[in-house]
Order: structure tokens, then C-alpha cells, then sequence
């Protein structure tokens, strides 16, 4: 096979990592293994002293996770990937693995809520220092950053209003100030923005979403290059263990090869809703990177393939009238999480932001009214005809 980095991106989602066995095995093999045998005792010396390569303990070397690994790294286009038990340890082993005491991170405040709480209660602890800025921003971005400014951390777009950030212009900042660019790219997935052709440094995900796309697992992946994700973030996985199960990894490997496609068919739904809910007479304002009138629009054309899933849209009349909307629907799934086939409908300010204080709510424009729509892969019609219960039609 050629190196899959000569193959197209579709091609390398199907093809890349995969290692037949002598089985002769047409899709993927599953290895539910602990650990791994030698020829003999000199074999397992070399093995656990670095001079032989293969596989030791399911902690660190697996082949299933491997196959998961190299194929994510090849869509990302990144030297090395290290798969993780969730999106969550991939960003904890990043931030062991590159930060120490005394160093700064400049994150978004639009990021996912846990990851705010591990930076902002847990890393603090430890002597790592954290500032919030607007993710839009590019001025107050530099103007957060300081000698020991270490990380830059961002979604894009974001959750759940769907703000974007010129990717390319804050990898420029990052490399001027000698500091790591580092993307969740969760939303969007290799299939519709690739970070690091954009100049980030490393992306994380959070597999649980789109790469799974069925909602049946949990896992996380660190993409990067050879020496910081290959070297470092690794050595922190293998020496604190927050691994991905072999299981849980063939299961993300049969999800990525139909990522292009479902990425493809949720874009078309959301714009779809999107376009729906602007024209509907009961909703006040919809936020989606794929209307004209997004103030990103622009960006998002040129930095995504496509808009991705995610949409959200305001109605009048505050928390009673958005769970209103919400109560009245029969088909769509009423919970939190998103990147799955089913649709899912959630109220932002009392579930994923319920934590922040009325005021922070208000500063990041996440008003009682609002509603975040993850749209899945039903027949749009079904969707909206859900959702015009609620809207009165
Ligand atoms: C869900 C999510 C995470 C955390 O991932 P887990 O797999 O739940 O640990 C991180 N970032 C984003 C953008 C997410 O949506």
C-alpha cells in the first residue's frame, strides 16, 4: 500500500493503519489482550528497553488501538496520534505531558464546561495559570499573552453559538510568541477542518462524538507531531495509564470510515433546520456558520468544508418558552450529548452552562431562550415537523 498520506482523505478514512494478520482478516481485527508474549527472554528485554519495536502491555501498545491511532492520524494529517479512555484524558495528558508549574494557558471561554473546570479547578492546583478570552478575538487573544504563556486552547466553532476563530491567524500569534496552538476539533472532525494544515500544533477529540457518530462509546485522541504527541504525550499515557480499550477502538475505526460521509449528511440537515428556523415566524435569532448572515460566514467557508451539525436558535419568552419547545417534542432525544444519528435537543443555560453564573451567561450571550439543536441523520422533515410542535407549527 502506498503511504497513506498519498491516498485521499475518504481513502485514508477506509484504508489507513490497517495491519492484516496472517488470518488474512478482511475488516479490522478486534485484540482483547492485557498483554503480549515473546519468543524468548532476550525478545522481551529489547522489547521493555526500546530496542525492538512491538507490542509489551495493553496499557500503551495494542494493535487495535494502534490501527485507530495511525488512521486518525492520517485524516488529521499528523505524525502521531495517541488514543485515550475519553476527550477529557486526551486533554489532561496533553496538558501533564507539555505543561509544568509556573506556566500560563490562554484558553477560549467558549470551551467545553468540564475542560474549563479541569483548567480552571484542577490544573490551578498544580500551579498552572489560566486567563479566558473571547473566542473571536484575535486582540484580546494577544493581549492574554505573557512570558510564560505556554497554550493557546480553543473549539472552533463554538458550543453553542457557533463563534468561529481564524485558525491561521492565531497559529501565526502562537509561533511569534513561542507558544502551543492547541484545537479541540470535535466539532468538526477531520472530515470538515483540518487544524493542523491550518498551522495549530496539536488537536484533540473527543472520539465520543462524531467519530463514533452512533453514541456507543467513550474516547479521546491527542494528533500532533512526532516528538510532542509521538514522545511526550505517549510517555504520559504509558506511565499514568488513561488508555482506550481495544474494543472501544474498533469501534471508533468502523466510525471513521463513514465519517466523511455522515459529516456530509449532518451539514445538509443543519442548513437544512437552519434555514427553516430562520423563516419561522416563532424563533428570534438562529445561529449557524452556514447562513449568510452569521457574522463568520466568510471565515467558516474558508476554514471548514462544510458548517458541521450544530444549531442553535433563540424564542421569545425566556426558560418557560424554550422548555416549552423542548417538552414538545416526541422523536428528538432530550439530552446533552451530540454527534450521534439520532437528533438531540438541549437548554443550554440550565444543562451544559447551567454551572456559570447568570451574569457569565449573559456575557457569553447564552440567553434563557436559547436552544442548541445537535441535528442527526433523521429525514429532515421528521426533524422539523418535531420541532414545529413546539415552535406552534
Ligand atoms: C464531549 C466533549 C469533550 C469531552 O469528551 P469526553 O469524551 O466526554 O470526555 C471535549 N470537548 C468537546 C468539544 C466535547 O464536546
Amino acid at each position: 500500500m502506498k503511504d497513506p498520506k498519498d491516498y485521499a482523505f475518504e481513502t485514508r478514512a477506509v484504508r489507513a493503519g490497517q495491519h492484516r494478520t496472517a488470518e488474512g482478516e478482511h475488516s479490522e481485527a478486534i485484540f482483547p489482550t492485557s498483554s503480549f508474549v515473546f519468543e524468548n527472554a532476550a525478545q522481551a528485554a529489547a522489547r521493555f528497553g526500546g530496542t525492538e519495536p512491538g507490542n509489551i502491555y495493553s496499557r500503551f501498545t495494542n494493535p487495535t488501538v494502534r490501527t485507530f491511532q495511525e488512521r486518525l492520524a492520517a485524516m488529521e494529517g499528523g505524525e502521531a496520534c495517541v488514543a485515550t479512555s475519553s476527550g477529557m484524558a486526551a486533554i489532561l495528558s496533553t496538558c501533564m505531558a507539555l505543561l509544568k508549574a509556573g506556566d500560563h494557558i490562554v484558553s477560549s471561554r467558549s470551551v467545553f464546561g468540564t475542560t474549563t473546570s479541569l483548567f480552571g479547578n484542577y490544573l490551578t492546583r498544580f500551579g498552572v495559570e489560566v486567563s479566558f478570552v473571547s473566542l473571536p478575538d484575535l486582540a484580546q487573544w494577544e493581549a492574554a499573552i505573557r512570558p510564560g504563556t505556554r497554550m493557546l486552547y480553543l473549539e472552533s466553532p463554538s458550543n453553542p453559538l457557533t463563534e468561529l476563530v481564524d485558525i491561521r491567524a492565531l497559529a501565526e500569534l502562537a509561533r511569534a510568541r513561542d507558544c502551543l496552538l492547541v484545537v479541540d476539533n470535535c466539532f468538526c472532525t477531520p472530515a470538515l477542518q483540518q487544524p493542523l494544515a491550518l498551522g495549530a500544533d496539536i488537536v484533540i477529540h473527543s472520539a465520543t462524538k462524531y467519530l463514533d457518530g452512533q453514541g456507543r462509546c467513550v474516547g479521546g485522541a491527542v494528533v500532533g507531531d512526532a516528538e510532542r504527541v509521538g514522545k511526550e504525550v505517549f510517555g504520559f499515557l504509558r506511565t499514568a495509564g488513561p488508555t482506550m480499550s481495544p474494543f472501544n477502538a474498533w469501534v471508533f475505526i468502523k466510525g471513521l470510515e463513514t465519517l466523511a460521509l455522515r459529516m456530509r449528511a449532518h451539514s445538509d440537515n443543519a442548513m437544512q433546520l437552519a434555514n427553516w428556523l430562520r423563516d419561522h415566524p416563532a424563533v428570534e435569532r438562529v445561529y449557524y456558520p452556514g447562513l449568510e448572515d452569521h457574522p463568520q460566514h466568510e471565515l467558516a467557508k474558508r476554514q471548514q468544508s462544510g458548517f458541521g451539525g450544530i444549531v442553535s436558535f433563540d424564542v421569545p419568552g425566556g426558560r418557560e418558552a424554550a422548555w416549552r419547545v423542548i417538552d414538545a417534542t416526541e422523536m428528538l432525544s432530550i439530552t446533552a450529548n451530540l454527534g450521534d444519528a439520532k437528533t438531540t435537543i438541549t437548554h443550554p443555560a440550565t444543562t451544559t452552562h447551567g454551572r456559570l453564573t447568570p451574569e457569565q451567561r449573559e456575557e457569553q450571550g447564552i440567553g434563557e431562550g436559547l436552544i442548541r439543536v445537535a441535528v442527526g441523520l433523521e429525514s429532515i422533515a421528521d426533524i422539523q415537523a418535531d420541532l414545529a410542535q413546539g415552535l406552534g407549527g
